[in-house]
């Protein structure tokens, strides 16, 4: 089951790079896999998936620690800054900083571990009071500032949109986040790549790949619905 569900969403990102012109090497379909049992990673681990996505840290670690070093594992939710050294030499990418603080929190675990961790900054673009995720206009003068820290590379940027029905009410929020990255990379600031655009989930991808996405997160689509009531 978990196998032709994670074609399936694979298939769709084939199509939606293929309505868009896109080349489909330029999207990397992660698998979200937040309270999900080992079990069910290695099952698509086998089937190919080395992407994998975790929303807290105690749970990457644990998974990190039982399943094969060639997954690159992908932080994707708020991050506390007390818990950034457990990560910055296990992620292959943290898509959720949102904050110099965050960011300097991080670049002082790097430093210090003697390794570069590739972030992504998160733009709250649709403006929703609840999201995590920096200002739209204030995304310049944060990156600016971050690029100048070691042991930070900024690869690009993160949103989660808003929840809805049709998809395409998202599809403004996910041309926006290309556009402001296209901005960023006009600029030419050191140290800055803008070339990794994190959008798009389960009710949302396709929309995402067509407007520029290159990572898209995609948990219940590939592993079903989600049970916040059991203790894992
Ligand atoms: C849980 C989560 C996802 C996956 O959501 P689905 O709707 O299950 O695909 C994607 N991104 C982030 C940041 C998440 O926390």
């Amino acid at each position: 089951m978990l196998m032709e569900n994670y074609d399936l969403v694979q298939k769709k990102i084939d199509d939606a790079c293929a309505k868009a012109g896109r080349s489909r090497e330029e999207v990397t379909l992660i698998a979200v896999s937040k309270t999900k049992p080992v079990p069910m990673l290695s099952e698509i681990y086998e089937h190919g998936c080395r992407d994998f996505g975790e929303n807290k840290v105690q749970e990457l670690v644990d998974k990190y620690e039982q399943l094969p070093k060639d997954i690159r594992w992908h932080m994707i939710g708020h991050l506390q800054r007390n818990k950034v050294k457990y990560i910055v030499d296990k992620v292959y990418m943290i898509h959720s900083v949102d904050s110099l603080r965050l960011a300097e929190e991080i670049s002082k675990e790097a430093v210090k571990k003697n390794c570069t961790v590739k972030i992504l900054v998160e733009v709250n673009v649709a403006n929703e009071a609840t999201k995590f995720g920096t200002q739209t206009e204030d995304t310049i003068a944060l990156v600016t500032e971050i690029a100048k820290l070691p042991g930070i590379e900024i690869n690009g940027l993160m949103t989660i949109a808003p929840y809805v029905e049709n998809a395409e009410e998202n599809r403004q929020y996910f041309s926006k986040l290309k556009q402001l990255s296209v901005d960023i990379k006009h600029k030419n600031i050191d140290n800055i790549k803008m070339n990794t655009l994190s959008m798009g989930m389960t009710g949302d991808y396709e929309v995402a790949v067509e407007e520029g996405a290159t990572f898209v997160r995609v948990g219940t689509g590939i592993f079903g619905e989600r049970d916040y009531t059991k203790n894992n």
